[in-house]
């Protein structure tokens, strides 16, 4: 399988997806948005201003994100196909991206855009739960998305939490920030050819049929 970068605003969908291809497909999921928030729930002085950033709906800086992507990357266990979730979030973050791939021998690419609209993604945004533990990602709006016992994690039989940006004020400042820094990166991988659209309001196991049509190697 092909390793994945997803370009998508917040709430398109991307974890529900990642979940999906490391439960079926063996991947690892890199979410940076997940490794933040271990670094917030850390209490350490960093995890505090992470979480101002976040909670304020802007962007961590490119010079921390690319050094913990860099980290991540030389990590990376190189029998397993990975998801990006999360990163290349600016240009510079995309440029440095293809940079670390080359330099980490690793090939074999696809850019996925989940697309989706405003209002569509502000109404996943207000239903997401997540699990504090799996990190798993649930949707109250969504009878295939619910949990099975209301408000809690089926694999660890633990509360669910909500996201702390997850209201509509932070979720409109997350968007325009998205539609700023992160959309025009489609255009730098259109040229590479390694990008595919898809709709991400398909029903969703024909999303994941898409998805993994496109990342099977051919
Ligand atoms: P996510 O879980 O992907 O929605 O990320 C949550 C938040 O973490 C984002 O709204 C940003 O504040 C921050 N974040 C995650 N990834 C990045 C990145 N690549 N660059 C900058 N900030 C990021």
């Amino acid at each position: 399988m092909k390793n994945i970068i997803f370009i998508a605003p917040p709430a398109a969908g991307k974890g529900t997806v990642s979940d999906y291809l490391v439960s079926n497909y063996n991947y690892e999921h890199i979410s940076t948005g997940d490794l933040l928030r271990e670094e917030i729930k850390s209490g350490s002085d960093l995890g505090k201003e992470i979480d101002e950033i976040i909670s304020n709906g802007g962007l961590v800086s490119d010079e921390f994100m690319i050094k913990l992507m860099e980290e991540k990357l030389t990590k990376l266990d190189k029998d397993k196909p990975f998801i990006l979730d999360g990163f290349p979030r600016t240009i510079l973050q995309a440029e440095k991206l293809d940079e670390m791939l080359i330099t980490n021998k690793v090939i074999n690419n696809l850019v996925i855009y989940l697309d989706i609209s405003l209002d569509e993604a502000l109404k996943r945004v207000m239903g997401r739960v997540i699990c504090p533990k799996c990190k798993r990602s649930y949707n109250l709006t969504n009878d295939k998305l619910k949990p099975i016992k209301d408000n809690i994690c089926d694999n660890c039989g633990i509360e669910l939490e909500k996201r702390k940006d997850d209201n509509e004020e932070t979720f409109k400042i997350r968007f325009e920030s998205y539609l700023k820094n992160t959309k025009p990166i489609l255009d730098y991988y259109k040229d590479k050819n390694i990008l595919k659209w898809v709709d991400a309001t398909l029903e969703m196991d024909n999303m994941f049929h898409i998805i993994v049509g496109e990342a099977k190697n051919d």
